[in-house]
Formats: structure tokens, C-alpha cells, sequence
């Protein structure tokens, strides 16, 4: 009798990220954190990122972009051995320098590179530290990353590779010249990688400076992801707290973000919704670091069904399983409202946003919607009086209608009107956005020049789904077989990006 050949062991199909042909360490690391495939961010810029060319991707966090970067960082590092630190990463909030330093771990964990995260609102000592072990990457935000290149305990002449993450972001909060600053201590020769989810003006400026013959790689990013639900429920000011209590009423309703615009109505509204009953904290500006981490662990940890933040501070925060995203105030800029609701629906599972808008939010959905390239649903919560509100536009308002479309604050339920019929603005409309959320540590806040800056609305409508394809903003685009595209671009004296 012939024996029958044994079963081959652990028979396994090979990674997705195999044809990247990544170091063994990283390709275990991927397996083990459950990565099977590369998000579209990914397959369009690891090879460049390996290859040591620089980088421009647009695109927000949501989308993978961590691994994108931090994939040709480690694969690199450990093909070739180099003085410390060889890769820094310049993040704008401390929040999101913590989830990439995390994610990098994560994937670098079979292998023995170090890491070591730099940010400000805590002692430098333990910071100092880890820096004269000799860690490979550095992750930090540009404040305290400056502070301590100026006090010698951090020394940037042999690093590699330098990333700019949510550049746009960074440059809301006045860190630009913080960032021009450190990019005057790196060596010259180095490869750049730079992500942002829109490129205002002195982004494209950066980017023109920084970057020399990038792969450019744009993700359809002005959309919100396919697997978001969001809608506009027209509420008047003074009716926005009873609207968010059927909101967090509803059984569907597992884990909130509510955002509200200045760190003091998110203070306070946490503190009514915690006496109301609900497992509520806040995130802002006004907290210490220690209060911070704890109100994220717990609503990581489903201690808190609902976390009220305000803009800055939850930009960038990756929680999964977010079920709701509530504006209960509108984001300052159309670009934030991307940012927000992408908190939920996230990793490809599904979520409901929900924006409160109020008749001083009138020109804030005129200029979302151009972003958006199309208009945003407006619903109606079912049975609820939503107060006098009118979004149509002031021209429309004063001819009494406005007649259908966009401008109409109709009650979207069945049968119901958001407005009762009434004609005029909202009473206790959104008034003057000039309060900012909590900022963490940002210099010179220069809000709205991302706006400002932003790119057009018909150059933003062509893409599809966020999470779902990426495309080039060079003429010289190619499609890819996933659906991305991507580009090279040959930099010239002046030229824009
Ligand atoms: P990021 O945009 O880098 O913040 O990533 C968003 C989330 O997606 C994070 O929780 C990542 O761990 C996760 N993620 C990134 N890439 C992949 C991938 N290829 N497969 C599965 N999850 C991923």
C-alpha cells in the first residue's frame, strides 16, 4: 500500500501584501494584525514609498494611510542599517501621533525597530529618555519636536525619510513655520512623504518646496465613505438639545460622537448629557493630557456611549464601532465636515451622520455641498417639532419658498415641515463661527484659510466613494486595475500641485 502524502502544514494563501515583496517581519506583522488585502492609499503608494521616491497623498485618515506610509518606512529600515533616527513623522495632534506611533507597533511588531513618540502637555523626561536609545522612527507633533531639537536632545541629521501627516491640519494650527524650521535641520538628500486630505494654498506651497518628482495620488476624498449614511436635520438652535436626545433615544444608537464648535459648549453638554443619564465625557482643548487619554480609553472601551468633542482634539481619532457621528453645530470649513463624519463608518462598516443645521448654517451647506458636488440629504426626525428654521438661500427667503432643491429646509418626514411653514431666519441661528474648537497646542490658529484654499468643487465631484478609489490630479493619470489612479509629476520651478 502507498501511504497517502502528509498535508502540507498550515497551507495559507499568501498575503495581498505579498507582491509588494516586503520584508518577512512586516508581512507576519500584517498577518497578525489581520490585514488582508491593501486599501486602495496603500497599493497606490507603497511602491513608490519602497522605491524611496517622495509621495503627495491626498487623502484623510480613515483610509489607511498610516500603513501607506509606514510600510516603505520599516521595510526600508530593515533592509538597511543607518544611524538613529532614520524616519520622522510629524503629525499635528497628539491624538493621532499616538494611533500612528500605535499602528506602526502593530505592524513592525516582529521586528526590533524602535519607536518613540514626542508630544507636548507632558514632561519631556521620559521623551529624552527613549531618544538616547537610539530609536529608529520618530513620531511627534511639530512643538515639542522643535523644543527639543533646540535643547540638543534631538538630533535630526541622519534621517531618511520624513513624513507630514494631515498637513492641511498642521497648518490650521499654525505649525507651518514650526515645520519649515525642522525641515532646516534634516539633511537634504531624504525621501518626503506628504499626506493631506485637501490642499489649501500654502500646502501646495509646502509641497512645491518639499517635494521633488512625487507620485501623486489622490483619494476621492472630498466624498464621505460609501458605508456612511449622513443626512442635514434642519432644527432650530434652541431645539438641537431635544433633537439629540431622540437621537440617542434610538436603540440603534451604540456609541456617539456629538461635535460641537468651541470647548466650552462641549464641556457643558457633556455634563448635561451625563445628568440626563447618559454615559457621556467630553474631549477637548481645555483638558489635560491625562484627562484626555482617560476620556478616550473609555469611550474606547464602551464606558462612554457618547463622547462630545470639538474639532481639533477628535481629528484624527480612530474608534471603531462608532455608530453615530452628530454635528450638533456645524464644522467650521466643508473640509471638516469630512473629517468629522469619517470618525464613523469606518474600516468599511457602516455608520449614520447626522448634521444639525440651523438658519445661520445656510452659506456652511451652500459651500459643503459645492465641495461635495452634490446635495446632502435632508431628513426629518419623525414626530419631533423641529422650531422655525429656513436654509433656502437669502434670495429664495424673501421670495417665500424658494421653490425645491437645495435652499428648502423641508421637514423631510412624512409630512412634516422643519420649519412649520414659517417664513425667516432661524431664532438662536449658529451665529458667528469665530470660536474655534479646542485647539491642542496649535500656534497662530489661522482658521478658514483651508477653505480658503480648497479645491475646487468640480475637481473635488469626479471621484468616487472615499474609501473606494484614488485618483491623480496629473494630467498624466493612469487607471490602475483597482480602480485607483495615480500620477507622476515632474516637478518644475513653480510648478502647483
Ligand atoms: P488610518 O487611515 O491609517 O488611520 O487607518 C484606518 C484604520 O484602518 C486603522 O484602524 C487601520 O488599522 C485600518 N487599516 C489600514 N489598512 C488596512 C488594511 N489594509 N486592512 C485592514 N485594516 C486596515
Amino acid at each position: 500500500m502507498v501511504a497517502s502524502p502528509a498535508p502540507a502544514p498550515e497551507a495559507k494563501a499568501p498575503s495581498a501584501f505579498a507582491r509588494f515583496k516586503l520584508h518577512d517581519a512586516l508581512l507576519r506583522g500584517l498577518d497578525a494584525a489581520g490585514f488582508e488585502s491593501p486599501r486602495p492609499i496603500q497599493a497606490a503608494t507603497i511602491p513608490a514609498g519602497l522605491q524611496g521616491r517622495d509621495v503627495l497623498g491626498l487623502a484623510q485618515t480613515g483610509t489607511g494611510k498610516t500603513a501607506a506610509f509606514a510600510l516603505p518606512i520599516c521595510h526600508r529600515l530593515l533592509r538597511q542599517r543607518g544611524r538613529s533616527p532614520r524616519a520622522l513623522i510629524l503629525a499635528p495632534t497628539r491624538e493621532l501621533a499616538t494611533q500612528i506611533a500605535a499602528e506602526i507597533k502593530t505592524l513592525a511588531k516582529f521586528t526590533k525597530l524602535r519607536l518613540v513618540t514626542v508630544f507636548g502637555g507632558v514632561s519631556a523626561k521620559n521623551q529624552i529618555h527613549q531618544l538616547n536609545q537610539y530609536p529608529d522612527i520618530v513620531v511627534g507633533c511639530p512643538g515639542r519636536v522643535l523644543d527639543l531639537i533646540g535643547q540638543g536632545k534631538l538630533k535630526l541629521g541622519q534621517v531618511e525619510t520624513l513624513v507630514l501627516d494631515e498637513a492641511d491640519h498642521m497648518f490650521d494650527m499654525g505649525f507651518l513655520p514650526d515645520i519649515r524650521r525642522i525641515m532646516s535641520s534634516l539633511p537634504d538628500e531624504r525621501q518626503n512623504l506628504l499626506f493631506s486630505a485637501t490642499m489649501p494654498r500654502e500646502i501646495r506651497k509646502l509641497a512645491n518646496d518639499l517635494l521633488s518628482d512625487p507620485e501623486v495620488v489622490e483619494l476621492a476624498d472630498a466624498a464621505p465613505a460609501a458605508t456612511i449614511d449622513h443626512a442635514l436635520y434642519p432644527v432650530a438652535e434652541t431645539r438641537k438639545r431635544a433633537l439629540l436626545d431622540r437621537f440617542l433615544a434610538s436603540k440603534d444608537c451604540r456609541s456617539a460622537i456629538v461635535f460641537t464648535r468651541t470647548k466650552h459648549r462641549a464641556k457643558r453638554l457633556a455634563q448635561q448629557l451625563e445628568k440626563a443619564g447618559h454615559r457621556a465625557t467630553s474631549l477637548q482643548g481645555n483638558m489635560s493630557q491625562g484627562q484626555r487619554d482617560r476620556a478616550m480609553r473609555g469611550f474606547r472601551a464602551h464606558s462612554f456611549d457618547v463622547l462630545v468633542a470639538t474639532d481639533i482634539v477628535a481629528r484624527g481619532i480612530d474608534v471603531s464601532n462608532v455608530s453615530h457621528v452628530i454635528n450638533f453645530d456645524v464644522p467650521m470649513t466643508p473640509e471638516a465636515y469630512t473629517h468629522r463624519i469619517g470618525r464613523t463608518g469606518r474600516a468599511e462598516k457602516s455608520g449614520v451622520a447626522c448634521t444639525f443645521v440651523t438658519g445661520g448654517d445656510r452659506e456652511w451647506v451652500r459651500d459643503t455641498e459645492r465641495m461635495l458636488g452634490k446635495p446632502i440629504e435632508r431628513r426629518n426626525m419623525p414626530d419631533f417639532d423641529a422650531g422655525d428654521v429656513n436654509l433656502a438661500p437669502a434670495k429664495a427667503a424673501r421670495g417665500g419658498g424658494g421653490g425645491g432643491g437645495r435652499g428648502n429646509a423641508r421637514a423631510g418626514g412624512p409630512g412634516k415641515r422643519a420649519g412649520g411653514g414659517k417664513r425667516g431666519g432661524s431664532r438662536g441661528g449658529a451665529g458667528g463661527r469665530g470660536g474655534s474648537g479646542g485647539s491642542t497646542g496649535g500656534r497662530n490658529s489661522s482658521r478658514g484659510a483651508a477653505s480658503r484654499g480648497s479645491r475646487s468643487a468640480s475637481a473635488k465631484s469626479s471621484g468616487s466613494s472615499s474609501s473606494g478609489g484614488a485618483r491623480s490630479s496629473s494630467a498624466a493619470a493612469q487607471p490602475s486595475a483597482n480602480g485607483v489612479q495615480r500620477g507622476r509629476r515632474v516637478r518644475k520651478p513653480g510648478a502647483r500641485f
